[in-house]
């Protein structure tokens, strides 16, 4: 099995958990390295539905962290999409040459490999901008990838990094790409559509202007983000009181998207009331995509597929969504144990089902986590023996839907709910700008609580013992006993 069909094999958990932002991370091997990175991105795309076409200018800010000059730039566009120009910071044209060829590691996934060529190497450490004019068509990647209907269309138009519609900085192997996803960069954003259509896009609205039959979107970048995601249809755009939630939905589905707006609403007043306001919590964008196309979201917005606004049970993949708003920031070298974001958001998801739709339903979802969990280590004991503190190391993040949820539970009935939510409304204070560990967040958990946890962190978040409770039929009650009695002796 290639490393591209294990991704595709990904979005079976998509469906299952599609709430599961980087559909594409599950596989994704520690970083290449060794290629400059982007640090910016200005793109202007004027899209033309009616031709399925586009053309683009993207300025890209590159930097070199390796130790190595950097001379030959690659990048990676749809196979569809052609560079026109290249030019360096000075506007003068650069070389480079493109050729459609196949994914080291998966010979249907074609792209246009571009390489540049810079007049200079780009120092270790050295910063430079460059500009590629392109231009082309997007029919999706339905060979590779079963989402990826993006496409340039009077419908719908949809154009993500999934569908390489912007260069990415990566050779041709989807290692390397989804390195590229690992950098984080700022964007400013200039879309130009028929009047007839609005754009969205996850990131902060600056200005609309009216040209000739078109009309030209601006947006920023919130926060530096690992991706940029643009759509285009005959949006209604629903917004609360405020002005900060705001839901683009197509006109069929108008009905549905007042009811998520709503429910954006009132679990966002949940969390605020429980952990307190979150500096990060000040805005949240949701954008229907044609039904299939796989939500996905990223900072402060979420691609929902079309089939959640027809569907109230889906409601719990917006808390979850909404969930991240309240997370910590967690230091570079524990963020792919995905525990700081994905733990946290999948018990908030829990909670919130609890309030608004009672008990039962927050059982079901606890229940469905460790259900879950247990196939995964019935699959594979390394599910089970790796400690959620290594989860990072080994690539087996996914627990932390999972297992980091129940970790967060079993902590919750421990302290109890007002302990928890001080943790909570602490370590958010405490880690907004200076990054959180394991051990940090211990620290904060006990003296927040004034309970010693050492048993409890050392069973569940750095060793495994944890494991054979949650495989084994120990109810909630057993498991929080074990703890309880510890705790209470300090
Ligand atoms: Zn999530």
């Amino acid at each position: 099995m290639s490393i591209s069909r294990s991704g595709i094999a990904l979005l079976i958990p998509v469906l299952l958990f599609p709430t599961i932002p980087r559909q594409l991370w599950g596989q994704r091997v520690a970083a290449s390295g060794d290629l400059a990175k982007v640090t910016r991105y200005e793109l202007r795309v004027r899209i033309n539905p009616a031709e399925e076409h586009l053309t683009a200018s993207a300025q890209i800010t590159l930097s070199n962290p390796n130790a190595e000059p950097q001379r030959e730039i690659p990048f990676l566009l749809y196979r569809l999409l052609a560079v026109d120009a290249a030019q360096d910071e000075k506007g003068a044209a650069l070389a480079f040459r493109q050729a459609v060829v196949s994914m080291s590691d998966e010979k249907n996934w074609q792209v246009n490999l571009v390489t540049l060529t810079l007049r200079e190497p780009l120092p270790p450490g050295g910063t430079t901008r460059i500009t590629l004019k392109y231009s082309g068509a997007i029919f999706g990647y339905r060979e590779v990838m079963g989402y990826v209907l993006d496409h340039i269309g009077e419908d719908y138009t949809l154009l993500r990094p999934d569908a390489l519609a912007y260069p990415m900085l990566a050779g041709p192997s989807s290692q390397s790409l989804f390195a590229a996803y690992d950098t984080l960069f700022t964007y400013e954003l200039e879309i130009t559509a028929p009047t007839s259509m609005i754009v969205a896009c996850g990131g902060l609205p600056v200005e609309v202007s009216v040209g000739d039959g078109t009309e030209t979107f601006r947006f920023a970048s919130r926060v530096p983000t690992w991706r940029m995601d643009i759509a285009a249809a005959k949006f209604k755009v629903l917004k609360n009181d405020a002005g900060n939630l705001v839901v683009y939905a197509l006109p069929e589905d108008e009905a549905g998207a007042g009811n998520l707006l709503k429910e954006m609403q009132r679990v966002t007043e949940f969390y605020t009331l429980r952990f307190g306001p979150s500096k990060r919590a000040t805005a949240y964008t949701v954008i229907e995509i044609p039904e299939g196309s796989g939500s996905q979201a990223s900072d402060f917005y979420i691609l929902q597929d079309a089939g959640a606004f027809k569907d109230p049970k889906r409601t719990h993949e917006l808390y979850h969504e909404i969930g991240h708003s309240w997370n910590m920031k967690a230091k570079p070298e524990v963020r792919r144990t995905r525990w700081f974001d994905e733990a946290f958001a999948s018990y908030f998801e829990a909670i919130a089902l609890r309030e608004f739709a009672g008990q039962k339903a927050f059982d079901d979802r606890m229940a469905r986590y460790r259900e879950r969990f247990r196939s995964e280590a019935r699959k594979n004991s390394r599910n089970a023996t790796t400690p959620i503190s290594e989860y990072g190391k080994e690539e087996l993040g996914d627990n932390s839907y999972t297992k980091g949820a129940w970790s967060l539970y079993v902590l919750n009935q421990i302290v109890g709910d007002e302990g928890f939510n001080r943790i909570i409304q602490t370590s958010m204070a405490e880690f907004s700008e200076r990054p959180a560990g394991f051990s940090d967040f211990q620290s904060v958990a006990e003296s927040v609580s004034k309970r010693d946890l050492s048993r409890f962190f050392k069973e569940w978040i750095f060793g495994a013992e944890s494991s054979d409770l949650l495989v084994g039929d120990a109810s909630i009650q057993e498991i929080v006993e074990r703890y309880r009695e510890a705790a209470a002796k300090n």
